[in-house]
């Protein structure tokens, strides 16, 4: 009998790991943040995926945190601002060799977590699929990828992958996670705050490719500083590269603010921002570019964290 999969978050990720896993025949359950959530997802009758134009439901198992099922394996699906507090209110039904997938962006939430439950096992994921909702408990899958999975701690690959396998979910091992996520961060610092702040696709910063540029050298140094020089290999190049391959696109910052959603900032640009002052690093468009954003998320009445 395989474990079950709880997944704590029916959103994009979660619905989209879910629906793959549950049409595997592999055992899933929801955890929704309350009564009146699992109520709204029981009168839908299951999670609707919509994926090249099919619209199919899944009618996946919801619950409450409070159920008492023990849980040994959670994958955590929320936003990298709300991934602590998710997790602290199933800690009397999380076994003592738990494992969770934390799918978050970004860097900071992982640690927190790990930090949070220290006999677990704690994976960290990296993802490039993309997925929005369309409306409540309904998802779209709008771009297929690649997801990687690693374990900082322990570099034996776990069982369960067969799982993914059997789900047909992309994915591989990594044995170098933390240099995955560093390189995503930076990626991330040197193209979605600037996209914001001249309200462009991605393919907007091809007109002020010199401020990329210093971006990407600033990063570059942070990265080896912090002992991610892999994550600093021609940083520059891939910057350009994505913009170029993604020039029609809007950031998933640029979405976020442009939806009046709080953003990733402090999982993103604060962190980098953090890790430079810890190293005391002076890296001045960097720095400046964080006080550019958070003055743009407060001038649009968002959270500046
Ligand atoms: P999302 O659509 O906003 O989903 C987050 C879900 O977490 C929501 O359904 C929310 O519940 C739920 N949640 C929050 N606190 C909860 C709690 N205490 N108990 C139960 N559920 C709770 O976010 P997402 O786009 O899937 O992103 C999740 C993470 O994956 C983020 O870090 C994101 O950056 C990363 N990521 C996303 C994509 C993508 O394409 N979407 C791609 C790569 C990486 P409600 O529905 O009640 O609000």
């Amino acid at each position: 009998m395989s474990t079950t999969w709880h997944i704590l978050g029916a959103g994009s990720l979660g619905t989209l790991w879910a629906a793959r896993l549950a049409r595997a025949g592999l055992p899933v359950r929801l955890i929704l943040r309350n009564q009146t959530r699992l109520a709204s997802y029981q009168s839908a009758g299951g999670l609707t995926l919509v994926e090249h134009g099919e619209t199919r439901t899944y009618p996946v198992i919801g619950e409450t945190p409070d159920s008492q099922e023990p849980i040994h394996r959670l994958l955590v699906a929320c936003k990298a601002y709300d991934a602590e507090a998710a997790i602290a209110q199933l800690q009397q039904r999380l076994v003592p060799n738990v494992e969770l997938i934390l799918l978050q962006n970004g860097l900071g939430s992982q640690d927190a977590v790990a930090a949070q439950l220290t006999q677990a096992r704690c994976l960290f994921a990296s993802s490039t699929e993309g997925a929005f909702r369309e409306g409540d408990w309904r998802v779209v899958f709008a771009g297929h990828g690649y997801t990687w999975l690693g374990d900082a701690a322990h570099p034996t690959p776990p069982l369960w992958l067969d799982d993914l396998h059997a789900a047909g979910i992309p994915h591989a091992w990594s044995t170098d996670i933390l240099t995955r996520l560093w390189r995503k961060l930076a990626l991330n610092c040197a193209i979605n705050p600037l996209t914001v702040l001249y309200q462009c696709r991605n393919g907007g910063l091809q007109d002020h490719h010199c401020e990329v540029a210093t971006l990407c050298a600033e990063l570059s140094e942070l990265l080896e500083c912090c002992g991610q020089p892999a994550a600093a290999l021609d940083l520059q190049d891939e910057v350009e590269r994505v913009i170029h391959a993604t020039a029609a696109n809007y950031s998933s910052m640029y979405q976020d603010v442009a939806n009046a959603r709080r953003t990733e900032i402090s999982y993103l640009l604060g962190y980098a921002c953090h890790a430079a002052t810890r190293h005391q690093l002076n890296l001045p468009h960097l720095q400046q570019l964080q006080v550019r954003l958070v003055d743009e998320l407060l001038a649009r009445g968002l959270p500046r964290d």
